[in-house]
C-alpha cells in the first residue's frame, strides 16, 4: 500500500511517484537489461533478492515534488562523479563538495532502502523530515565509503541494523548513562550499509540529543574513508585495501566495534520477540564531539 503522504515532504497534496531504489544512470552504467543480482539482508538477518531485474525496484513513498526535484538533481550531480567509481572502480579524488553530495545521495539511498519491507523499518520518520529539511545529511549522520574489488555478479547488497550496544570511553562512563537513557527512552541508534558495483557505504544514525562522534579504531584507514561530515581536505577513493579483506560487506558493517572498552548494558525494552530477535548484537565505540 502506498503511504498517502511523501515520506520526506509530507506533502499529501500531490501524486505519490513510485521512486527507483537506485536511480536510472546507475542501472544505464550495465547495459539496458543489466543481468546479475541485487539482494538485501534483513534486520533479522535474512538474505533476501530484490525484484526479479536488477536496479528495477521501486517503492512509491515520494511526492512527484521531490522525485522530480531535489532527488533528481542530486542524481544529477553526483551521477558523473559517482559513475565510474560504482562501474569500473576508478581512483577518484573527492573535493569536500563531492564528499558533500556523495554523503547527501548515501543517506537519501539508506532512507528509501528502509522502506523496501516496510515491517522491518529501521529509520524513524522524524528522521525523513529533518533530512528534506536539510538537504543534506544531519549533523548526527555518519557516513564512510569503502572498496568491494570484485563485485562479480553481486550488483547490489545492503544491510541494516538497529545498533543497541555500544561502547564508551572507560573514563566517560556519565556518557554511558545518558546513551543507556536515552535509548530507554526511545531514542535509535541506526546504520545501513549497502554497496552497489564497486562502491561500498554505511550511513551510520541516531536520534539520541546526545552528540557523539564515532572514533576509528586504527585499522579503519586502511579500509575506509569517511565522507560526512565532509573534510576539509580532498580525498582518494578507493582506500589501500578491499572491503574482501576484513570479511565483504558483512564485515564493513561491523568494523566500528573493536576496542575492549567497557560496554554500556544493553537495554531490555523491546516489547516483543521478534523485536528481540532483531536487535542483533552490535557496538561501537564512541566519544563525545563537544
Ligand atoms: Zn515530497
Amino acid at each position: 500500500m502506498m503511504p498517502r503522504a511523501c515520506v520526506f515532504c509530507g506533502n499529501d497534496a500531490v501524486p505519490m511517484t513510485k521512486e527507483h531504489i537506485f536511480a536510472n544512470w546507475i542501472a544505464g552504467l550495465y547495459g539496458h537489461m543489466p543481468t546479475g543480482i541485487s539482494q538485501i539482508v534483513d534486520t533479522n538477518g535474512v538474505v533476501r533478492v530484490w525484484g526479479t531485474r536488477v536496479f528495477q525496484d521501486r517503492i512509491g513513498i515520494v511526492c512527484e515534488n521531490c522525485n522530480g526535484g531535489w532527488m533528481s538533481q542530486l542524481e544529477g550531480r553526483v551521477s558523473q562523479i559517482l559513475g565510474p567509481i560504482i562501474k569500473s572502480g576508478w581512483t577518484s579524488s573527492l573535493s569536500p563538495v563531492s564528499q558533500s553530495d556523495i554523503a547527501f545521495w548515501a543517506v537519501k539511498t539508506a532512507f528509501v532502502m528502509d522502506h523496501m519491507y516496510r515491517e522491518e523499518r529501521l529509520i524513524p520518520d522524524s528522521e525523513y523530515r529533518a533530512f528534506y529539511d536539510a538537504r543534506q545529511p544531519l549533523p548526527s549522520h555518519m557516513v564512510w565509503i569503502a572498496e568491494r574489488s570484485n563485485p562479480a555478479d553481486n550488483l547490489a547488497s545492503s544491510l541494516k541494523e538497529q545498533v543497541l550496544e555500544i561502547q564508551v570511553p572507560s573514563n566517560n562512563q556519565d556518557l554511558a548513562a545518558r546513551i543507556s537513557d536515552d535509548i530507554a527512552a526511545g531514542a535509535r541508534i541506526y546504520r545501513v550499509t549497502f554497496s552497489v558495483g564497486h562502491l561500498a557505504v554505511q550511513v551510520f544514525g541516531h536520534t539520541l540529543p546526545t552528540t557523539f562522534d564515532v572514533t576509528e579504531g586504527p585499522g579503519n584507514h586502511e579500509f575506509t574513508r569517511r565522507i560526512w561530515p565532509a573534510s576539509s581536505q580532498t580525498i582518494i577513493w578507493p582506500p589501500p585495501r578491499p572491503i574482501e579483506d576484513i570479511g565483504g560487506l558483512r564485515g564493513l558493517h561491523e568494523m566500528f566495534g573493536e576496542t575492549s572498552l567497557p560496554r554500556i548494558p544493553r537495554p531490555i525494552q523491546q516489547s516483543n520477540r521478534k523485536a528481540r530477535r532483531a536487535a542483533r548484537r552490535t557496538s561501537n565505540h564512541l566519544d563525545t564531539n563537544q
